[in-house]
């Protein structure tokens, strides 16, 4: 008996210019490294049902599940702001869409299933290296509360993949709201497609926000989430690594988790991505990342737009609105990183100053914050001294505060997936233990509440555990 699951796979219908059909590529040996049980229950799935060799076997691709439409997705993007005029799913196999019990509609995607006609010179494969660094941060970033696509399994495929060496192959079944990207619309602006536009702008609309009315409507509902979304990575110093135009979802989830990383000590121009040369998606740059995407998006929006000046004019005002709700929320999550919900003038100066001494001094991002509401952010300073008159300022500021302690326990995380752990949890499953990654997964799961058996999960790493480069 093959895997079955209740499929409804709206994408499948739409245009066959949309998308190839494509089955995955089957592989010589599946092996389960993971299951994620919460979330197949919350998909309405049973989490024993995705343990069985049939299962198993359809997620390395070596079966089709019943109701499953396979397929590779089209779509273009600017990768370090050069076009691509075709990019498309090159390893990755869209299986369908599942409708879970409290209604909301998911992707399920292989990724890693092998060579599509999108492929170009790739192999179609991941190593096991980038399924666990996605399936890590990605499961990491939902329990943190970020908006993001998840890890409902990974396989190995009992394949070698070449890159520098060769290495375990693996496929991660990734579930998102949709996989639909701004190079989606890219694709089809590109081509002078007003009818596809039109079409997958409705989709859109539909799938994601049924409460917008028409293509202005959707970019101010896009602009406003990925404003908040990139606020929130701010707020966990969390750097995507990878913001080309094809790795930013319109459904506001974070996606493409590449050569990511949360960063230990903290400064603004921070870049762990060994493909990110001249640092332009830099910790910093987010921001202003994200409103270069939003341009693009817009321009594509813009033959859907009506006339063409008018329709210019209204597409600057909506992403022009991003600084404004970025700063909100920005400001809203870094007074609650330091236990204050009400509003004063001097709040973003306040949190600015502490931020300068962090940079100068390299104190560790995600300890300082937590240290906060436990008094022990001071160890993190090697010169306590700015930090100390930071301090006086500070606890005048939250003297008025109903329980900052609280606010601040609920807002800054004890645990975060720190690069040495998760290059642990690799090397380990590189050779086939899976037990780091397990345990590593089981602390992050719960990243506000302290518990001493998973101390040693909250220190930042020593000097010779330091990972400076991320790879994908
Ligand atoms: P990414 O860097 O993951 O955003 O991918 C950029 C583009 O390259 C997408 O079209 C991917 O499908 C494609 N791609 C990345 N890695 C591979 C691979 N190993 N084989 C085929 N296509 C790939
Ligand atoms: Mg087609
Ligand atoms: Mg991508």
């Amino acid at each position: 008996m093959t895997l079955a699951l209740p499929f409804d796979n709206s994408y499948a219908r739409l245009p066959d210019r949309f998308h190839v059909r494509q089955n995955p590529v089957p592989v010589a040996d599946p092996g389960l490294i993971a299951v994620n049980d919460a979330l197949a229950r919350d998909l309405g799935l049973d989490p024993d049902a995705l343990r069985t060799p049939e299962a198993i076997a359809a997620l390395a691709g070596n079966t089709v599940p019943g109701g499953a439409q396979p397929l590779a997705q089209a779509y273009a993007g600017h990768q370090f702001g050069g076009w691509v005029p075709q990019l498309g799913d090159g390893r990755a196999i869209l299986l369908g869409e599942v409708v879970a019990p409290d209604g909301r509609r998911f992707d399920i995607q292989l990724k890693g299933a092998g060579r599509t006609p999108f492929s170009r010179s790739g192999d179609g494969r991941a190593w096991i290296g980038p399924v666990i660094r996605e399936y890590i941060l990605s499961e990491a970033m939902a329990a943190l509360g970020v908006p993001t696509t998840r890890a409902l399994a990974a396989v190995t495929t009992g394949e070698p993949v070449l890159r520098d060496s060769a290495l375990p192959g693996a496929v991660l079944t990734r579930v998102a709201a949709s996989h639909i990207r701004v190079g989606t619309f890219q694709y089809f602006a590109a081509r002078e497609d007003a009818e596809a536009l039109d079409i997958l702008t409705r989709h859109v609309i539909q799938r994601h926000y049924p409460d917008v009315e028409g293509p202005l409507g959707l970019l101010d509902e896009v602009t406003a989430r990925q404003a908040r979304l990139i606020a929130r990575w701010m707020s966990l110093g969390f750097i995507h690594g990878v913001m080309n135009t094809d790795n930013m979802a319109v459904s506001g989830e974070t996606i493409d988790y590449g050569p990511c990383a949360f960063m230990d000590a903290y400064h603004p121009r921070k870049v762990f991505s060994s493909i990110d040369q001249f640092g332009r998606y830099a910790y910093g740059n987010q921001p202003r990342i994200a409103v270069w995407n939003l341009a693009q998006f817009a321009s594509c929006l813009l033959p859907l737009m009506g006339e063409e000046a008018t329709a210019v004019e209204a597409a600057s005002d909506s992403i022009n609105r991003f600084p404004a709700i970025y700063e909100d929320e920005w400001l809203r999550l870094f007074r609650a990183k330091i236990g204050i919900t009400t509003a004063a003038d001097g709040d973003y100066a306040l949190i600015a100053g502490l931020l300068d001494i962090m940079a100068e001094q390299g104190a560790d991002f995600t300890r300082v914050f937590r240290g906060l509401g436990t008094g022990l952010a001071v160890a993190e300073f090697a010169d306590t001294t700015l930090f100390a008159e930071w301090e006086q300022v500070w606890r005048t500021r939250i003297a008025d505060e109903h329980d900052p302690q609280a606010v601040m326990q609920a807002a800054n995380p004890a645990y975060i997936p720190r690069n040495h752990r998760v290059e642990e949890a690799i090397r380990a499953a590189t050779s086939g233990d899976h037990a780091p990654f397990h345990r590593l997964n089981a602390v992050l799961a719960r990243p506000f509440e302290d518990r001493e058996e998973d101390a040693a999960y909250a220190l930042a790493p020593l000097p010779e555990e330091e990972v400076r480069r991320t790879f994908c």
